[in-house]
């Protein structure tokens, strides 16, 4: 078992960024389970299938082979032989992929996955039940967390600097309703571990919730002779 970040939160904390952030400091490799999750909605829509029919949902999960590589430390998302992170942001994804992972065959398969990626390498993982369910032993446990204001604002601003036109009222809704979904789901909903570090990155810089989070690594850092610092 190597050295594992859990990092989970709502929809647009900010946790892929400080993710990321946080492995090119510490030399972490980065897990983005959400993109998995996303790959697999790929693959439902593609095959038609009924995303609410359990067993349906079930029988063809199967024959969603999903690996991941790293290419110049790029999570790359494999769909039975197929790249497919260019398909995996459109706000369609976003909105199904929450009724997908809210499927118990769907956890199960990707559990599995992110287990095995945890044992293989030193890592930052980031999702939704990463420190509740994946890596209930994970070294150092952070729940990520901002108001549904501000993670809206954060979105709008991402969008509008790709020149996508959107609506605030809209995301903040099309969010808090992902939330609930992923909060209130049978199986691994979002909650924090009770050994869960909270932050509340509202009125923080991204710079300053990754290096609280390095802090929160201290033994590792001492251990691989890191600073933390730059
Ligand atoms: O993190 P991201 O927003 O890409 O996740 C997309 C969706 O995937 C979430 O809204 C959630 O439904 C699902 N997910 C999950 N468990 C994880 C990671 C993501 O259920 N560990």
């Amino acid at each position: 078992m190597g050295f594992n970040i859990a990092v989970d939160g709502p929809a647009g904390a900010g946790k892929s960024t400080i993710a990321r952030l946080v492995a090119g400091k510490l030399g972490l490799i980065y897990v983005d389970t959400g993109a998995m999750y996303r790959a697999i909605t790929v693959f439902l829509l593609r095959e038609k299938v009924d995303l609410s029919d359990e067993k349906a949902v079930a029988d063809k999960c199967g024959e969603a082979d999903i690996t991941i590589r790293y290419r110049e430390d790029e999570q790359v998302v494999i769909l039975n032989g197929e790249n497919v992170n260019r398909l995996l942001r459109t706000e369609e994804v976003s909105r199904l992929t929450s009724v997908v992972s809210a499927q118990p065959a769907v956890r199960e398969k990707l559990r599995s996955l992110q287990i095995r990626l945890a044992a293989e390498s030193d890592c930052i993982m980031d999702g939704r039940d990463i420190g509740t369910c994946v890596l209930p032993n994970a070294d150092v446990k952070i729940y990520l967390t901002a108001s549904s204001a501000v993670r809206a604002k954060r979105r709008y601003a991402e969008q509008c600097a790709r020149g996508i036109a959107c609506d605030l009222g809209q995301i903040q809704k099309d969010i808090e309703e992902r939330d609930y979904r992923d909060m209130h789901r049978e199986v691994a909903p979002l909650v924090q571990a009770p050994d869960a570090v909270l932050v509340d990155t509202s009125e923080m810089t991204i710079e300053e919730v990754a290096q609280h989070i390095i802090s929160l690594c201290g033994g590792y850092c001492k251990a691989e002779g890191l600073s933390g610092k730059d």
